[in-house]
């Protein structure tokens, strides 16, 4: 476990307070710079979440201005912030962001928020045809399960208990193949409250050839960001080394990964 959170140079799923993060974008890039990131990914929703205050198209235009203005004030520390999206997969497999905008991003996560229930074939029909776009990269809490752990007050409705919320239903041999085939990364998502894929499913994508992952904390505040932990110990339990990790890659090799499928 250790080994392979030492080998983590970034994060690719990190939310902020343009749209239902805790924490203003600034204080989440120092945060992950402090961590030892060699960079971040910003990945904040889609519009269709509207009770995450997703981004419409305008919004994430200006967000794409302050990601550069962070940049240039970064120049010559070695860390940067990447570009991206967690853009809703509809419920007939389309992305909830303009394909323009979303081709623009260095790292599109993909992740069903709405319609869990949809029957195995539709479910499953949905994901195929979202890990089949170009413009995602990584397939985020593949199964939308949550757990009955509390995390963070803000980020519970409130709520003392949580509820918990039963995984989707999907073929995942077929899911995962698909991944596999058109070179798209699982998420490993770290959250306490997700722990997504679930180890049953997580065992059975390690087993698939070729099938890439990305470890990611899907942090909504600062003090998350140091959730890789949760993840590497679930994915070195179930045999996936640091070569099949997209964020143990350099960004550059990040970037050439993404720009490659
Ligand atoms: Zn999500
Ligand atoms: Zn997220």
């Amino acid at each position: 476990m250790e080994e392979l959170r030492a080998a983590l140079r970034g994060d690719c799923h990190v939310h902020t307070d343009w749209s239902d993060g805790a924490d203003p974008l600034e204080a989440m890039v120092a945060a992950a710079a402090a961590l030892g990131h060699d960079y971040v990914v910003l990945t904040d929703h889609s519009p269709r979440l509207t009770i995450a205050n997703g981004l419409s198209a305008p919004r994430l235009a200006r967000q794409l201005d302050a990601v550069a203005s962070v940049n240039a004030a970064l120049a010559g520390t070695g860390f940067r912030v990447l570009t991206g999206i967690e853009v809703d997969i509809l419920p007939d497999g389309t992305l909830d962001q303009e394909p323009g905008l979303l081709k623009r991003l260095d790292v599109v996560v993909g992740s069903v928020h709405s319609e869990l229930k949809l029957d195995r074939t539709k479910m499953t029909r949905r994901m195929l045809r979202a890990l089949a776009d170009p413009n995602l990269d990584i397939l985020g809490h593949c199964t939308g399960r949550k757990l009955p752990v509390v995390t963070d007050a803000r980020h519970s409705g409130g709520r003392a208990t949580p509820r918990r919320r039963a995984p989707s239903s999907f073929d995942a041999d077929a899911v995962f193949a698909a991944a596999a085939d058109h070179g798209k990364a699982i998420e490993i998502n770290c959250r306490p409250d997700r722990l997504d894929p679930p180890s049953n499913l997580l065992r059975k994508a390690a087993r698939v050839d070729g099938l890439r992952f990305a470890i990611n904390t899907d942090a909504h505040a600062v003090a998350q960001l140091d959730w890789l932990p949760n993840g590497c110990a679930r994915a070195a339990t179930a045999g996936i080394t640091a070569d099949r990790v997209v964020n143990a890659m350099s960004a550059d090799d990040l970037l050439a990964w993404t720009g490659s499928h």
